[in-house]
C-alpha cells in the first residue's frame, strides 16, 4: 500500500475546520484531512434538515475521528426562508427546479457554511477549511463549483483580511473513486455510521436518489458498502434478540 503511504504523508499545516454533515462525502473529506493536518475541528449545521439522523452520524463520526472539537452550530434561517425540499416534506425531484436544478438545493447553504467555518478558522488562528463538494457526480448544485469556492476565498480574504484555503479534495473525482479514496484514508469504519438516505432510514431506503448515487459508487468501485454490512448485522441481532421493532 505505497499509495496510501503517499496520501497520509503529505502534512499541509498543524490545522483545520472540516465540515462534517455526516454523510459519505464528508465523512472521506474527514479522514483525508486526518493524514494532513495535526488537529481537526469538525463542525456540523443543525439547519432544520429533515432528519435529525445525520446529526447522531456526525457526532459518532466526529468521535472515531478523533477530533479535538466538534461543534453543531444551529442555522435555523435557512429553514425559515424555505423553498428546499431538503428543510420540507415535499417529494425530492432531481430536476425541475429552478434552472432545472433538483428541488433539494438550498440556495446560499454551502456559501454560508463555508463563511461560517471561516469565521471559525479566524478564530483558531488556522487557515485551512475541508469541505465535500463535488463537481462531478455532483446534483448540479452551482456552490459545489470550484469556481464559486475560488470566489468564496478571496470574498473571505477581502472582508475577514484573513487567508483562508478551501480544500475540496473530492472535487473532481466521481462517486466510484470516492470511494477508493476512501479506503485508502482509512474512512471505511467510519462510513459505516455515515448517513446518506434522503427518507432518514436506517437500513437505508435504497431506492431514493441519495441512495442509488452512493450504491452506483460502491458498485463501480467494486467494494461493498460498510453501512449495508453494519445494517444487516444488527437488523440480524435486533431480529435474533428481539430488541428491536
Ligand atoms: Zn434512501
Amino acid at each position: 500500500m505505497g499509495n496510501s503511504e503517499a496520501v497520509n504523508m503529505e502534512r499541509i499545516a498543524p490545522s483545520a475546520v472540516v465540515l462534517l454533515s455526516g454523510g459519505q462525502d464528508s465523512t472521506i473529506c474527514l479522514y483525508w484531512a486526518k493524514g494532513r493536518f495535526d488537529r481537526l475541528y469538525a463542525l456540523t449545521f443543525d439547519y432544520g434538515q429533515r432528519h435529525r439522523i445525520e446529526l447522531d452520524s456526525a457526532r459518532t463520526i466526529a468521535r472515531m475521528a478523533g477530533v479535538v472539537e466538534h461543534r453543531i452550530l444551529p442555522v435555523p434561517t435557512l429553514a425559515e426562508l424555505g423553498g428546499s425540499a431538503l428543510l420540507s416534506q415535499e417529494p425530492i425531484q432531481e430536476a425541475g427546479g429552478r434552472g432545472n436544478l433538483p428541488n433539494t438545493f438550498v440556495p446560499g447553504r454551502n456559501l454560508l457554511f463555508l463563511t461560517l467555518a471561516a469565521a471559525w478558522a479566524y478564530q483558531l488562528e488556522c487557515h485551512d477549511v475541508v469541505g465535500g463538494m463535488c463537481q462531478t457526480d455532483y446534483s448540479g448544485y452551482p456552490d459545489c463549483r470550484r469556481a464559486t469556492l475560488d470566489a468564496l476565498e478571496e470574498a473571505i480574504r477581502l472582508g475577514m483580511e484573513w487567508e483562508v484555503r478551501i480544500h475540496t479534495p473530492l472535487m473532481f473525482l466521481t462517486k466510484a473513486q470516492s470511494v477508493r479514496l476512501a479506503l485508502e484514508v482509512g474512512a471505511m469504519e467510519a462510513l459505516a455510521y455515515s448517513h446518506t438516505c434522503y427518507e432518514g432510514r436506517f437500513p437505508p431506503c435504497g431506492v431514493c436518489p441519495a441512495c442509488r448515487l452512493r450504491a452506483k459508487g460502491f458498485e463501480e468501485a467494486g467494494i461493498e458498502d460498510p453501512l449495508l454490512v453494519r445494517a444487516r448485522r444488527e437488523c440480524h441481532r435486533a431480529g435474533g434478540h428481539k430488541e428491536l421493532g
